[in-house]
């Protein structure tokens, strides 16, 4: 499988989340009160029964915990990693409306999962052989969690992967202080060892091969291609050195070496979670001063406040209500960047204008959408950019189903891993039903 370069600014990270030993795992599992019609599994899209695996931990039972969390995720290393916790699980305990300290979810999934990938256990193993095969656009979470599903159902499975390495944004966008590429790279060829998921990298659908190719190959299709390139602000003198879509500024920090050295300040435009993971990084790899640029307020920014106060804690600062307006540069670097304040309503006001002083600009400000892609594929409707779907996540083009950003314009790793979950059921129950997209 592919493998990420040894050198990459990201190593440069630590593990921010200490992990449980066995003991403090033990002794926060025993805090759970193991709730009937438990918050904490309803707040998880992928279901995973928390109490259950909680137990399991306190009662010694490893490997089943790590059992229980991967039959409903089999992303659940890297969940326990990425989750926004404090939005899902760990925000709903009961423990939150008893003035006590929520259980640790997210840690206590981290100890268990991170045991089973330590010792090598192995829960699943390939259906038998349906004859049948599904192709599969992307490799990242959703396309991981279903083609995973499907072989346990005893489908082939062929996963086709533009980029050179696997695992989606998992592996180039997730910030390195939460999950190194490497460690995403080590959960997707964990997933593989189920065998009879062939990976074809540098291949890109739509281009390399076609749909029309795709199903002449293989009996359906699931398609998880994420997002698409960064957006821009559109303004004079966008395309100045210096100026870089965030997303891909992120995966050089993660895939290769970012030389931040003539870096005195650097300006993140947006107010979204990847817009806060961008300032961080920057902070973290050393650059003195890193401002977050965003035209509304800390109330409404759509990032999570939690992670907006870890930035601040680590002296990132914000310039809330500024909207950039253009560029200045020299010798085509740029030099600062042009803004205007904006009122509460996000609104330009007059007389504002001034510049902000420095040598980098990250924007953070959205991605496209890649529903070009199946613009000729009749069917197959578009929302917004975002692929329509059934709650099967059935596309309206019999045998395509989708699941992941591409569906909901951007959300969680658990989001995509239940989609793809959900739609490798779907395909089961339509290839079981004797359909096929061959010889159509
Ligand atoms: C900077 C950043 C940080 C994030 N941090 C977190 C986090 O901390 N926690 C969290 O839960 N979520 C986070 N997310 C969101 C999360 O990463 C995504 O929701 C999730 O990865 C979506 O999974 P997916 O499988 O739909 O798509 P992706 O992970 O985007 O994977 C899509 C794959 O398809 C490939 N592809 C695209 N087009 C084609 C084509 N035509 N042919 C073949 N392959 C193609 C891409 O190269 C990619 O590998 C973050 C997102 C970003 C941008
Ligand atoms: S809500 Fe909290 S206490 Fe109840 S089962 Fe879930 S983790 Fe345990």
């Amino acid at each position: 499988m592919s493998q990420v370069a040894e050198q990459r600014s990201e190593t440069a990270f630590g593990d921010f989340k200490s992990a449980y030993d066995a003991r403090q795992a033990r002794i926060e599992a025993n805090r759970c009160l193991y709730c009937l019609d438990a918050p904490c599994i309803t707040a998880c899209p992928t279901s995973i029964d928390i109490p259950e695996f909680i137990r399991k931990i306190a009662t010694g039972n490893e490997k089943g915990s790590a059992r229980t969390i991967f039959a409903a995720n089999i992303l659940g290393m890297s969940c326990a990693r990425v989750c926004p916790v404090e939005k899902l699980c760990v925000g709903d305990c009961v423990f939150n409306n008893m003035d006590s300290p929520p259980i640790q979810i997210g840690k206590l999934q981290r100890y268990a999962t991170d045991l089973a990938y330590e010792k090598g256990w192995s829960f699943f193993e390939a259906g038998a052989d349906t004859g049948k095969s599904v192709g599969l656009v992307g490799s990242g979470p959703a396309t991981l969690a279903a083609a995973h599903r499907l072989r346990t159902q005893g489908h082939a499975c062929t996963i086709y992967e533009k980029r050179d390495v696997v695992g989606g944004l998992n592996t180039y966008g997730v910030a390195p202080y939460k999950m190194r590429a490497d460690k995403s790279v080590e959960e997707v060829d964990w997933i593989l060892s189920i065998g009879g998921i062939d990976v074809e990298t540098g291949v890109e659908i739509g281009s390399d091969v076609t749909f029309a190719e795709l199903e002449q190959k293989h009996d359906a299709v699931f398609i998880g291609f994420g997002l698409g390139a960064d957006s821009w602000l559109g303004v004079d003198g966008e395309k100045t050195g210096g100026v870089y879509g965030a997303t891909e500024y992120i995966e050089r920090i993660k895939l290769d070496v970012v030389d931040l050295s003539g870096v005195q300040t650097a300006c993140v435009v947006g107010g979204g979670n990847t817009a806060i993971d961008a300032v961080r990084e920057l902070k973290w790899l050393g650059v003195p001063t890193v401002y977050m640029v965003y035209r509304g307020d800390e109330a409404r920014m759509s990032g999570y406040h939690h992670e907006w106060h870890a930035a601040r804690v680590e002296a990132v600062w914000a310039r809330w209500g500024t909207q950039p307006i253009g560029y200045e540069s020299e010798g085509g670097q740029v030099t600062a960047i042009r803004c205007i304040r904006c009122d509460e309503k996000k609104q330009p006001m007059p007389d504002t204008e001034h510049a902000i002083s420095c040598e980098l600009v990250l924007l953070a400000i959205g991605q496209s959408k890649l529903d070009g892609l199946v613009a000729d594929l009749d069917g197959i409707a578009t929302d917004r950019g975002r692929i329509v779907v059934d709650d099967d996540r059935a596309t309206g083009r019999a045998g395509y189903y989708a699941g992941g950003d591409c569906i909901n314009g951007g959300k969680e790793v658990v989001n995509a891993t239940a989609d793809g979950g959900l739609a490798a059921d779907a395909i089961h129950a339509w290839l079981g039903a004797g359909n096929s997209l061959r010889g159509k």
